[in-house]
């Protein structure tokens, strides 16, 4: 008879337990955001992207509550994530390279057939900045595509298992594109749409160019 009210005591001291520890790791989570910010420098790189990824969702939803701007978190963990692997992504061969570029990129008057499996094939027409920098690509063998999302990005990984990988897209795209990679051990670098929405966005060429063709 005494056995049930202390099953519900241990399971009560569990569950408040587990919600404190919760409570300190989101609040160590965002003072590290905050002192990131504040030092404009990343500040124990694995272990915070450990600790920002494992409270991706409730830390998003703690900055929207709060008024701030949730698109930090993904801006941290792409900056994290760039350091960690940007050596890694530098050492790859250049023609082991794939560059995933965002359909907002193109022109809205872009004439390119679109597949399911190839996404969009760029004609080079001009119109934007993907036609000048796919045919820096064609020169160095780089594999260009031009898709919406990780499962695109993780298709075609399965047809390129070597390639190292430059994605470019807006935050939450970037952030989950590159957190599906990093599962799977992939060299990559992303880098943020510079004027970000869901048409004719832009990108910094010059920065993208450096990027894929950089050598360690
Ligand atoms: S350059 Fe390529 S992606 Fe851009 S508008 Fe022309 S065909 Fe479309």
């Amino acid at each position: 008879m005494n056995e049930l009210p202390s099953f519900f005591s241990v399971l009560g001291i569990i569950f408040v337990t587990t919600i404190i520890i919760f409570g300190i790791l989101l609040l160590i989570a965002t003072l590290l955001i905050f002192i990131m910010i504040r030092r404009k420098k990343i500040v124990f790189p694995r272990a915070t992207l450990f600790l920002l990824d494992a409270l991706y969702y409730p830390l998003k939803r703690l900055f929207v509550y709060s008024n701030m701007d949730k698109s930090i978190v993904d801006k941290i963990e792409i900056e994290i994530r760039n350091g960690i692997l940007k050596n890694e992504y530098l050492s790859s061969k250049i023609k082991d390279r794939i560059v995933v570029f965002p359909y907002c990129l193109r022109s809205i008057d872009c004439k390119a057939q679109v597949s399911p499996e190839l996404g969009v094939n760029c004609i080079k027409c001009g119109k934007c900045k993907i036609g000048n920098l796919k045919e820096i690509c064609d020169e160095n063998s780089i594999k260009v595509f031009i898709a919406p999302g990780g499962s695109f990005v993780k298709r075609v990984l399965k047809r390129h298992p070597c390639s190292s990988v430059l994605l470019i897209a807006c935050h939450a795209e970037l952030n989950e594109m590159m957190r599906i990679l990093s599962t799977q051990g992939i060299p990559q670098y992303g880098i943020l749409l510079k004027k970000t929405g869901c048409i004719e966005t832009d990108v910094d060429i010059e920065l993208v160019k450096e990027i894929l063709l950089g050598v360690n």
